[in-house]
């Protein structure tokens, strides 16, 4: 006989599939009919809902192939995918699951008897969005604390996949060894056992070289901050796996558990001050580890810089604070892939590893690495390990699962040490009492690595370090590519509020510096924290139940309402300061134009006025060019405000202002720098001439809107259709088209157009002096199962687009075949013709999603997923994007400034007139870099008040950059600091793609 027969022979003594005995019953549990099983063995029932219940009566027998069950251990080995469980042994209610608790063993029996009967029962309810199903259901007959066939059946299928993977040179000894087991004995179980144990000494020592090699365990619970449950539902899911755990603990003093999230140990520690001590305690101990660093386990691609260094800045703040350390392990098991400059953001706050497991979920290529050094432009490392696969939400200690990993995972890397993380996860739940029990009846097995509980962190403490691969590249996740779009409304608070907090906090700084004006740092945290906890890997994507989007959309809405109310009460403060020089007219009132960003600039400012008899003066009392716009706004050209500055201007009434011409529109817009002409029967854009350039950038009509049918993939919110492009949709169809403005400051044309049931209105805009044609966008999207693209084919060719990533950008090329064939990109995307020297940017003011071919660009504007939110995305949706032809490279063309400025537009002040002052000069510039190449992110009042202030700003260019700015804020640096304002280093000069951080005092 081969080795595998008699492997299989011999767990069959001990060992039952009883998927087919089922039957399906009523609800009181009367049988009806017996099952089916489909090809896979699986007991199927429609989506919905739909309660499905069997039964089945055990009946053990005196023997199974001749092997005598009396006096053993009987458990039943249940794998479900059903939203609720609940199982029944003898009418009695046993245990509960539900998707992520989705497997079990149940302890039927201490010790059986012949003839004893066990009726089970189960009730299932399959989820809504899917099929339910029974994967699998095995009867064992066990001693737990001995040997029995089937426990000896897997040592040797475990030994037997060491030799052939590692020793085959040893397979011929082992098989000879196995032809030894004592079949004429079955019947009398002592002696037949008597023969295994005989033949598992006599392999002892071809098992040797396993107990080279160790596992390392760690009891986790991935827990969803929200998902297919509300928030509230989780920190009640968070403290019953706390608990769990603690109870578990004393009976196993050995499991130690991690978990990241410190808004998590937050709630404990304010609602459940016991339990939290608890965990301290534990902590204390070493049982504990905290992992991640991050505030919650964020979506990391699409968030940006700035949102990165608060989530490990209040994160690590917090673990610093309540656990006496920050944690050196940043921990994103689950996040849908992971932005290129994030090992250089990491390293800014003391942590030395990161570990996720989510590119097992690959849909392409196998991602090559399991344990790696991880690299950003800028040249910072970080060692990063890929955790075990986990798909299904429950990883338990079964040993041919553990040591089949363990092979691929030594193949991989050549490491003998294997991390492994037992626990159910997804809605919590932990390490259980059986998976515990398993493990420790292995550790005493000489055919089983050793296997201890250790620290993450512990763990990689350990490894080898010397000659590791670099993947010097950002980890794209190819999967998931539909988060990007899905769920417009969040990714728009998302950059709103971003900008919203930057402004805020800047201006309330001066405020502070300049006027006294107290800092609203409570306010500013507090609002920080709900837009770090919207990022979550659910929400922000855009992947959870309404529930989740009600709750979130409220927390956005408080954001906005207090970031406002700190911007407006910071730049009232100053405007009310101003000295003030004589009005050009008695009656003028006087405004300032404040810019949050660091460099000059010039914009179309818009005014809401009283009276259409209005015009507006410079600081030298001289007219400004100015506009009645559509909706009579006056318009007026704000020129060269100031970095990170403001100037005053007048507004003064009974002057007449521009009258409007649109007689000679004929859908042609023309600034003298482009002119553009849409087409009057579609809407869409016939030609962008560059006049300058003297260049069409347009191969066809552009500003496209195609929709394709998206449906069909089981990750519903998720994942777009792969082969979307096979199935496109009917052409928009033109309702109006109309003139609004005509010069000399805004032109602006207004399509609409109805795509099936939803009506997209676009506004194309040029504005004075300004090479950048923007489209804005309002839609009111009535489809399902949609994505709807917007197309430029253009007149270039290149075999790569440059993307906006959080701090830097990146190049991703064209391959046909490439898993990259949808992308995303924060501000913008760039499409550079070389040779050319020409190229077109598409820059956005709250989308993420792009793709692009050799000729042509397309931004993502909405999808309609159904599941988990039947309603995502219907209704009014509000967006800008703007096409910006320009010759040279994004570099040379400033596109990082121009999508700046599209995301942070100007804010107007008016001045309470009566409140006089001389403090502040009417124009100024308060900061500003000789290095146009450094964008400053973030300038805020250090966590500790009394040290001073806080200034980071990133190199966007991929360049060097002097450090040489000047101010007039009477600051000077102190020293250069980490994210967690610690003093680092002094810099002599900014490197490519550095994001640096200084300590200011005055
Ligand atoms: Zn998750």
């Amino acid at each position: 006989m081969s080795p595998l027969d008699n492997i299989a022979k011999l767990s069959h003594l001990t060992r039952r599939d009883i998927q087919k005995n089922w039957l399906i019953a009523t609800a009181a549990g009367k049988p009806i009919q017996p099952v089916t099983l489909n090809e896979k063995q699986y007991i199927i029932w429609p989506a919905g809902r739909q309660i499905q219940y069997l039964t089945q009566k055990i009946i053990v027998p005196e023997h199974l192939a001749g092997y005598p069950l009396e006096g053993m251990e009987l458990r039943l080995i249940l794998t479900w995918w059903a939203e609720d469980v609940k199982i029944y042994v003898n009418n009695q209610f046993i245990q509960a699951g539900d998707l992520f608790d989705s497997s079990t063993r149940i302890l039927l029996s201490n010790s059986v008897s012949t003839g004893q009967e066990i009726l089970v029962t189960l009730r299932l309810v399959s989820p809504n969005h899917d099929i339910g199903g029974l994967m699998k259901s095995e009867l064992i007959y066990e001693y737990s604390q001995a040997i029995d066939p089937s426990f000896v059946a897997d040592e040797l299928t475990i030994l037997h996949n060491y030799l052939q993977t590692f020793y085959p040179e040893n397979l011929a000894a082992f098989t000879a060894t196995l032809d030894n087991i004592d079949w004429n004995n079955v019947t009398n179980k002592d002696k037949f056992n008597q023969s295994l144990e005989s033949i598992r000494q006599s392999l002892q020592l071809l098992a040797k070289p396993l107990k080279e090699r160790s596992f390392h365990l760690l009891g986790h619970a991935h827990l969803d901050m929200a998902w297919l449950w509300p928030l509230a539902e989780t920190w009640q899911v968070a403290k019953n796996t706390f608990i769990s755990v603690l109870n578990l603990q004393k009976d196993f003093p050995a499991l130690i558990f991690g978990h990241s999230s410190p808004l998590i140990y937050e709630w404990i520690e304010k609602h459940h001050l016991d339990l939290f001590q608890a965990i301290l305690e534990a902590y204390k101990g070493q049982s504990w580890e905290l992992l991640g660093g991050m505030w919650v386990e964020p979506e990391v691609n699409l968030i940006s810089g700035e949102s990165l260094f608060r989530q490990l800045l209040y994160g690590q703040k917090y673990f610093q604070e309540k656990f006496g350390q920050i944690t050196k392990t940043a921990w994103l098991p689950d996040t849908f892939g992971f932005p290129y400059q994030l090992p250089q953001i990491l390293k800014s706050f003391g942590i030395k590893y990161f570990i996720t497991g989510k590119l097992h979920w690959n849909d392409t290529t196998k991602f090559p690495h399991g344990f790696f050094w991880w690299q950003s432009p800028d040249g910072s490392k970080i060692l990063s390990l890929m955790s075990p696969p986990n798909v299904a939400g429950v990883m338990d200690t079964n040993p041919i699962i553990m040591t089949d990993h363990a092979l691929n995972w030594e193949r991989q890397t050549g490491l003998k040490e294997i991390f492994w993380l037992p626990g159910v996860g997804d809605h919590g739940g932990g390490p259980t009492r059986d998976m515990l029990e398993v493990a420790q009846r292995w550790q005493k097995s000489p055919f089983f690595p050793q296997l201890k509980f250790s620290q993450a962190t512990t763990y990689l403490n350990s490894l080898e370090t010397s000659n590791l691969p670099i993947w010097d590249d950002e980890l794209y996740l190819e999967f998931h590519r539909g988060c990007y779009t899905t769920h417009a409304d969040q990714k728009s608070y998302n950059r709103y509020c971003e900008i919203l907090l930057y402004q805020g906090e800047l201006w309330s700084s001066l405020a502070n510096i300049l006027l006294e004006i107290p800092y609203p740092k409570v306010e500013i945290e507090s609002a920080w924290k709900k837009v770090l906890l919207n990022q979550f890997h659910d929400i922000l994507p855009g992947t959870s139940i309404p529930e989740v989007f009600r709750d979130a959309n409220q927390l956005w809405r408080q954001v906005i309402s207090t970031g406002e109310a700190i911007l407006d009460q910071s730049l009232q403060a100053i405007a009310n300061k101003i000295n003030l020089p004589n009005p050009p007219h008695s009656q003028a009132k006087p405004f300032l134009v404040f810019n949050s960003l660091n460099w000059e600039r010039s914009q179309v400012v818009s005014l809401a006025v009283e009276s259409f008899n209005c015009s507006v003066y410079d600081l030298n009392n001289c007219l400004c060019l100015s506009q009645l716009s559509h909706d009579n706004q006056l318009l007026f050209l704000a020129e060269n405000i100031p970095s990170v500055g403001y100037k005053l201007f007048w507004l003064v009434a009974n002057q007449p202002a521009a009258e409007q011409n649109l007689t000679n529109c004929q859908f042609i817009l023309d600034n003298g720098l482009l002119k553009v002409t849409i087409n009057s029967e579609t809407g869409d854009i016939d030609s962008i001439f560059d006049i300058i350039n003297q260049k069409e950038i347009l191969q066809a009509a552009g500003n496209q809107l195609q929709a394709f049918k998206d449906q069909g993939q089981y990750w519903d919110a998720w994942n777009i259709d792969p082969n979307y492009q096979q199935y496109p949709l009917p052409k928009t169809v033109l309702k109006s088209i109309k003139c609004l403005e005509c010069g000399p400051l805004r032109w602006q044309i207004r399509v609409i157009r109805n795509l099936a049931d939803s009506e997209f209105c676009q506004d194309y805009i040029l504005e004075k002096d300004s090479p950048i044609l923007q489209i804005k966008t309002i839609v009111n999207w009535q489809q399902e199962h949609t994505l709807v693209k917007t197309a430029f084919p253009l007149t270039l060719n290149s075999n790569f687009t440059t993307y906006e990533i959080a701090c830097g950008a990146i190049e991703r090329d064209h391959e046909p075949e490439s898993p990259k064939w949808e992308v995303y990109a924060h501000k913008w995307a760039d499409l550079t013709d070389k040779e050319a020297n020409y190229g077109v940017s598409l820059l956005n003011n709250n989308k993420y999603g792009y793709d692009a071919t050799n000729q042509q660009l397309r931004l993502t504007l909405l999808r309609s997923p159904r599941w988990p939110d039947p309603e995502a995305d219907l209704g009014k949706q509000e967006f800008t994007y703007a096409i910006y032809p320009h010759q040279g490279n994004w570099k040379t063309a400033k596109t990082v400034h121009h999508a700046w400025q599209l995301n942070s537009p100007v804010n107007v002040i008016f001045i309470n007139n009566s409140s006089r002052s001389t403090q502040l000069p009417p124009v100024a510039q308060w900061l500003k870099f000789s290095a146009d190449n450094l964008i400053l992110m973030s300038f805020k009042q250090s966590e500790t008040a009394s040290r001073g202030w806080v200034m980071r700003v990133y190199e966007c260019q991929g360049e060097n950059a002097v450090i040489d700015w000047q101010n007039q804020l009477q600051l000077t640096i102190k020293e250069s600091i980490d994210g967690l304002e610690r003093a680092i280093d002094p810099m002599e000069q900014i490197s490519p793609w550095q994001i640096a951080t200084w300590l200011l005092k005055n």
